[in-house]
This record gives C-alpha cells, sequence and structure tokens, in this order.
C-alpha cells in the first residue's frame, strides 16, 4: 500500500517520508528508562513498510521480540520548508491510527552499540496504516483517543492531549532541517504500555474523538 486515503474523497496521496517521533509521551520514556527529550526525535522509515488495513505483519527471523507501539499518524497535504508553528496545521490533510511496529531486541542491540535503527524499525510490514480522516472534521487532534487492543484485551490507551511535543511543533521543528512534501506521513510517537505481539496475535487499533467515536480503525493478524 503506498497510497494514503482520505475519508469521503477521491483525492489520493502518493505516500513520501514516513516520520516517527521517538517518546512523544512522558510515560512510555519513562517504561523505556529514557529522558523525556528537550526536542523531537526522529527518524524515518521507508514507505516500503507500509500495509494496510487487515494486513499481516511478518516478523523478520532475526527478531525474537517484536514490540507494538500505536501511535496517531497524520497525513501532509502539502508540503514545505521553515514552516512557522503559527502555520503548521493548515499543512495536515487528516488524522489516522498507525502501529510502529519494532524489533526491540534489535533496537536493544542498535542503542548498546550505537549504530542506528533502521532495521529494527523499518522491515517489511513494520508501519501499519490506517485511513485519514480529513482535518477539517477534527476539531482538536489534540484531543483524540488512541487505543490498542491485542486479541481483545486493551494493551496501550491514552489521549494525544498528552503529547510532549504538538503537531505544529513537529512540523515546524523538522522543516527547518528536511523539506516536507504532500503525502508525506507523520507517527507521533506511543505512549505506555508497549509489549510483545507473537505469531497469531490480532492487534487492532482505533483513534476515536473525545465523545468516543471512531475516527480511524486497523486490523492487523501478526505472522
Ligand atoms: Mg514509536
Amino acid at each position: 500500500m503506498r497510497t494514503a486515503l482520505l475519508q469521503g474523497s477521491t483525492e489520493q496521496f502518493e505516500i513520501r517520508k514516513i516520520i516517527c517521533i521517538g517518546r512523544n509521551y512522558a510515560d512510555h520514556a519513562k517504561e523505556m528508562n529514557a529522558e523525556v527529550p528537550k526536542a523531537p526525535v526522529f527518524f524515518l522509515k521507508p514507505p516500503t513498510a507500509i500495509i494496510g488495513n487487515g494486513g499481516t505483519i511478518i516478523i523478520p527471523p532475526i527478531s525474537d521480540d517484536l514490540h507494538h507501539e500505536v501511535e496517531m499518524t497524520f497525513l501532509l497535504g502539502k508540503g514545505g520548508r521553515n514552516i512557522a508553528p503559527a502555520d503548521a496545521m493548515e499543512y495536515v490533510a487528516g488524522y489516522g491510527i498507525g502501529l510502529d511496529m519494532t524489533l526491540r531486541d534489535v533496537q536493544a542491540e542498535a542503542k548498546k552499540k550505537g549504530l542506528p535503527w533502521t532495521l529494527a524499525k523499518g522491515f517489511d510490514t513494520s508501519a501499519p496504516l490506517s485511513s485519514f480522516v480529513p482535518a477539517a472534521t477534527v476539531p482538536d487532534p489534540h484531543a483524540l483517543n488512541v487505543m490498542l487492543a491485542v486479541n481483545g484485551t486493551i494493551r496501550q490507551q491514552s489521549s494525544t492531549r498528552n503529547f510532549i511535543f504538538k503537531i505544529d511543533t513537529l512540523i515546524s521543528y523538522i522543516s527547518q532541517f528536511i523539506t516536507l512534501e504532500p503525502g508525506d506521513i507523520f507517527f507521533t510517537g506511543t505512549p505506555e504500555g508497549v509489549a510483545r505481539a507473537v505469531s497469531g496475535d490480532k492487534l487492532e487499533a482505533t483513534l476515536s474523538s473525545s465523545t468516543g467515536k471512531t475516527l480511524a480503525a486497523l486490523s492487523i493478524q501478526v505472522r
């Protein structure tokens, strides 16, 4: 899947970069024994990592510790450089839900050796991604609920109000260094509760409004 779908629209966005924010919830930084960052921490996944709703995550044989990280995502409808925080929200076309699947053992080894996270974070099927609810229909993207259930049991649940860095800050900060383009997707970081997922698990993620209305959903199998 290389095209982002905006709900209720025929407009299609070819997916370009996937920009993932690390440690954007204080409770997750704590569970990882990591410091709360002073500036956004980010890394990239290749667009080839994406699978859509109903897809299957394939665990690479190099890992024995696949972890789920449920995250709100957003899609850029236009690009730019040096975007001011006050203008940044105009660049967002829609909001969705995604899973930043992580080979925790491979990542831990990379951290220890000071090596990049690319393999741990960018392997094929590591970026399950829902369709996007149009930004114009979301009054406050910092008041949405993010939830992940594994085999019917809730594992991760939080609100985007708990972001350390808000959407305008993320767009503005990153656009100082990396040109943003329409079709770029952001993963906004995971709340606490990351844990192992094993072959046979069913992962169900939702983004919902403050009144509980489902805005975007994802159902994924692990093989
Ligand atoms: Mg993550």
